[in-house]
C-alpha cells in the first residue's frame, strides 16, 4: 500500500514521456549492495572515460539487466550511477511505451535512443522491461504491439557504434519472463540480482534515511532493523519519511502496516519455512566444508533471492580452467547436503532442494554422456542434439546403462552427503541457529562456528 504512494510521488517524470535529468544520486545514497556497486563501477568508469576502453580494446558494456523485487533500490542504483558518472540519465517505464501508446511503442524506443544518442554520453533506464520484453509469441492485439515493440529494442541495441556511449540498465522482477533474444551478447548480457536488504542492509538503509529527521531519544534504528526483515528499502525509506519528527509509536504502527501488506503478498517468511531454510542452507554449508575441493564458502544466507528461500555462495576461483571427476562427484554430495540435512534434522522434505537435484541431475548426466567419467561406458560422447538417432544408433540397453550409471552417481553422493551431515549434527545445529539469527553468515563466521 505504502508502496504505491511513494511510486506516485516519486520522480519517474511527466507520465507520458521519458524524462530527462541530471542525477545528484550518487552510490552514496545507496545503502549496502556494495558488491552490486562495485560491479556497476565498470560502467562508471567506461560512461566518464570511454576513451580509455576503445584504445585498451575492452569489451565494452551495453546493456545491465537489474532484478529484483519492486523497492529494492534498482531505480535509485541506475541514477547513482548516472550521478556518479555525471551523465544525464533518461528513464521509462516498460508498461508506458505498451499501455499508453498502442500502436506507437516501436516507434518510442526509436526516439527515446535518438534522444540519448544526442546527448551521449548517457544513461537510459527502462523500468519493468518485461512489459515490453516478455518472451515472443506469435499471436494477436496486444502481443503483435509488443513484437514491434520488443524488435525495435533489439535494432536499437545492436545498432549502436563505437562513437555513442550510451549504457542501457532495465529492470525488472521477472527475468525468466523475458525473451531469451534480449540476453543475447552486446544487449543485456549482464544481470545484477538486487536482493531484499539482510539485517546490516537494513540498518544501513535506516541510517540513509534517517539524517536529517528529527527522532525521539528512544528511538534505536539497530532495533528497527531487527524487526524488519523482509522489508525492502523502500519500505524502511517509507516508515522515516512518513513523520517529521519520530517516535518510537510511529514506528511501530508503520512497521506494522507493511508487515500486514507484506504478509497479504506473502512476502514475509513464515517462522517453520525458515527454518526448514535455515537447515537446508547450514546442510550445504556443513557438507561442502567436509570436501576438499567444496570448503571455500563464501556466505550462506535464508534471505529469499528469486525463488530460492537462501543461498549458499562459494568463492570463485576465476583462473581455474579443468573441473576434475573428483570435483564433480564432491559438488554432486554439495548439492545434496541441502536435502540431506532436512531429512535428517526435521525427518521431512520439501520442494526446496527441487532446484539442486536438477543441477545435481544435469552434472551427473554430463559426467556420463559428456566428459566420458564413466568406468562402464569409458569415454563417450552423446549428443541427441548433435544428432537425435545417437542413442538409437547405440541401442536400447546402452540407454539403460546411462539411467544406471546416472543413478549410482546420484545415489552414491546422497549417501556421503547424509553420512556427512549424520556425523556433524552439532554443527550443523549451531549453523542453523545462527541462520535463524542473523539471517546471514559470512566465511569468517561460519568457520568460527564450525571450528
Ligand atoms: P525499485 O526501482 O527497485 O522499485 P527504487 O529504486 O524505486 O526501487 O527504490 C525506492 C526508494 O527506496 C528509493 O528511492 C530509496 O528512497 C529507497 N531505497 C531502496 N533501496 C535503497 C538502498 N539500498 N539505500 C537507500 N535507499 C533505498
Ligand atoms: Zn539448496
Amino acid at each position: 500500500i505504502l508502496m504505491f504512494k511513494m511510486q506516485g510521488l516519486g520522480d519517474k517524470g511527466k507520465v507520458y514521456d521519458s524524462e530527462t535529468t541530471k542525477s545528484k544520486i550518487t552510490f552514496d545514497d545507496v545503502a549496502g549492495l556494495d558488491e552490486e556497486k562495485y560491479e556497476m563501477m565498470e560502467i562508471v568508469d567506461f560512461l566518464k572515460n570511454p576513451k580509455r576502453f576503445y584504445e585498451m580494446g575492452a569489451r565494452i558494456p551495453r546493456g545491465v539487466l537489474l532484478c529484483g523485487q519492486p523497492g529494492t533500490g534498482k531505480t535509485l542504483i541506475a541514477k547513482a550511477i548516472a550521478g556518479q558518472a555525471k551523465v544525464p540519465f533518461i528513464s521509462m517505464s516498460g508498461s508506458e511505451f505498451i499501455e499508453m501508446f498502442a500502436g506507437l511503442g516501436a516507434s518510442r524506443v526509436r526516439k527515446l535512443f535518438e534522444k540519448a544518442k544526442k546527448i551521449s554520453p548517457c544513461i537510459i533506464f527502462i523500468d519493468e522491461i518485461d512489459a515490453i520484453g516478455a518472451r515472443r509469441s506469435s499471436g494477436s492485439g496486444a502481443e503483435t504491439e509488443n513484437n514491434q515493440t520488443l524488435n525495435q529494442l533489439l535494432v536499437e541495441m545492436d545498432g549502436f557504434d563505437t562513437e555513442e556511449t550510451i549504457i542501457v540498465l532495465a529492470a525488472t522482477n521477472r527475468p525468466e519472463m523475458l525473451d531469451k533474444a534480449l540476453l543475447r551478447p552486446g544487449r543485456f548480457d549482464r544481470r545484477i540480482n538486487i536482493a531484499i536488504p539482510d539485517l546490516r542492509g537494513r540498518e544501513a538503509i535506516l541510517k540513509i534515511h534517517a539524517k536529517e529527521k528529527k527522532f525521539a531519544e528512544d528511538v534505536n534504528l539497530k532495533s528497527i532493523a531487527e524487526d524488519t526483515a523482509g522489508f525492502t528499502g523502500a519500505d524502511l525509506a517509507n516508515i522515516l519519511n512518513e513523520h517529521k519528527a519520530i517516535t518510537n509509536k510511529d514506528i511501530e504502527d508503520a512497521v506494522k502496516k507493511v508487515t500486514v501488506g507484506l504478509e497479504k503478498q506473502s512476502r514475509v517468511v513464515p517462522e517453520k519455512d525458515k527454518r526448514l531454510t535455515a537447515f537446508h542452507e547450514a546442510g550445504h554449508a556443513i557438507v561442502s566444508s567436509m570436501l576438499e575441493t567444496q570448503k571455500e564458502i563464501k556466505e550462506v544466507s535464508i534471505i529469499p533471492r528469486g525463488v530460492a528461500g537462501g543461498y549458499t555462495m562459494y568463492k570463485t576461483n576465476e583462473d581455474k580452467y579443468y573441473i576434475s571427476k573428483t570435483e564433480m562427484e564432491e559438488k554432486l554430495v554439495a548439492l545434496l547436503g541441502g536435502r540431506a540435512a532436512e531429512k535428517i534434522a526435521l525427518n521431512d522434505i520439501s520442494t526446496g532442494a527441487s532446484n539442486d537435484i536438477e543441477v545435481a541431475t544435469e552434472i551427473a548426466k554430463n559426467m556420463i554422456v559428456k566428459y566420458g567419467m564413466s568406468e562402464n561406458l569409458g569415454p563417450i560422447s552423446i549428443n541427441t542434439e548433435r544428432d537425435p538417432y545417437e542413442l538409437q544408433m547405440l541401442g536400447e540397453r546402452f540407454g539403460d546403462a546411462i539411467g544406471a550409471e546416472v543413478k549410482v552417481l546420484l545415489d552414491t553422493a546422497y549417501t556421503r552427503a547424509q553420512s556427512l551431515i549424520i556425523n556433524n549434527m552439532d554443527k550443523l545445529n549451531k549453523v542453523a541457529e545462527a541462520l535463524l539469527e542473523k539471517e546471514v553468515i559470512s566465511a569468517e563466521e561460519f568457520q568460527e562456528l564450525i571450528k
